[in-house]
């Protein structure tokens, strides 16, 4: 028996019918982590990219709404937008795809959204707009603080990509995925996990500019995380993919006994 013979049948693209996927990201459209995404999915059916025309890293889930947007069309799949990833997804959905997507796929981001990062994420905003919109949507984050290999992560993309599209997602639910920065052989699978917690310094840089006027620049030096069992962070730590749901819906339902208990006088 050959190697390749004992691998599990992979249900790849041949067994679903074409999607139409659209493709966003913070990182700007020139970007190596949406073009690794862009060739993976390629295959999955009729692909388009509508991204920031820059960089937009924790631009978060902010639209533009006092001015103006300019699209700059790069041919008929390839859109770049002035504005943030929310912009960018709600013009596709909104305007410039005539008909709607099937899937959302954010990312591939140069750098991890774990835990209290999901907050700042203009990646996982990009996927919130298009859960928002009603679209299932993934977001894709490789683990790395350099440019790193995007292929592994990828290739997992279009790999989630038919499985959603066969199973469909919770309502108002989106996919946080992220990808330790490892060769497959060093993998060590998927599990689907919670949002952990991170632990960001306090960093403030401060100087003065060259007319002499103070200004500040927040460094936000990553300090680790705090351990959890199930957590995203902790998948990732020991070499798993982390998959985390992510609920458009921010009640605190566990709490709401006690803030209903709250007197305000
Ligand atoms: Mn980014």
């Amino acid at each position: 028996m050959t190697a390749a013979s004992r691998l599990p049948a992979r249900n790849g693209a041949g067994s679903v019918r074409p999607m139409r996927i659209l493709i966003s990201n913070d990182d700007g459209i020139r970007a190596a982590g949406i073009r690794a995404l862009e060739a993976a999915l390629q295959p999955l059916g009729d692909v388009w990219v509508i991204a920031p025309d820059r960089e937009q890293s924790a631009a978060s889930h902010s639209l533009s709404l006092y001015r103006p947007l300019r699209v700059d069309a790069l041919d008929d799949r390839h859109f770049a937008v002035d504005g943030t990833p929310t912009d960018a997804v709600n013009l596709a959905i909104n305007g410039i795809m005539k008909t709607k997507p099937d899937l959302v796929v954010s990312g591939i981001n140069h750098g991890g959204n774990l835990g209290d990062d999901i907050t700042y994420s203009g990646t996982v905003s990009a996927a919130m707009e298009g859960t928002l919109l009603g679209i299932p949507s993934i977001a894709m984050s490789l683990v790395t603080r350099e440019g790193g290999d995007f292929s592994v992560a990828a290739e997992f993309a279009a790999r989630l990509a038919v499985a959603v599209a066969s199973g469909g997602l919770p309502r108002d639910t989106l996919l946080n995925v992220n990808v330790p920065a490892r060769p497959a052989a060093e993998l060590r699978g998927y599990v689907v996990t919670r949002q952990g917690k991170r632990r960001y310094g306090d960093a403030i840089v401060e100087h003065l500019d060259p007319r002499g006027r103070k200004y500040y620049w927040i460094g936000g030096d990553d300090l680790g995380f705090v351990p959890g069992e199930g957590t995203d962070c902790t998948a990732v730590a020991e070499g798993y993919i982390s998959i985390t749901p992510l609920h458009l819906d921010l009640t605190n339902h566990a709490s709401l006994a006690t803030v209903g208990a709250m007197q305000v006088r």
